[in-house]
């Protein structure tokens, strides 16, 4: 399914695609599209085929 979420690096408006047979809960880390820096996105399944998705800048030192 696709989720709006907004870059935590650059702020910019990016959709993603949560893959409901993932799991539930998910977590992995994914590139923007935007501005290539490195995002841990965590998935929860919060009712059938809705997630709740936060992102967080991931691999640290920038
Ligand atoms: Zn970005």
């Amino acid at each position: 399914m696709d989720i709006e979420i907004e870059c935590p690096w650059c702020g910019e408006l990016v959709t993603i695609f949560v893959d409901p047979g993932g799991g539930a809960e998910q977590r992995y880390v994914e590139d923007c599209p935007v501005c290539c820096r490195p995002w841990e996105v965590a998935a929860l399944e919060e009712e059938p085929g809705g997630f709740a998705v936060g992102v967080t800048r991931a691999g640290g030192n920038d």
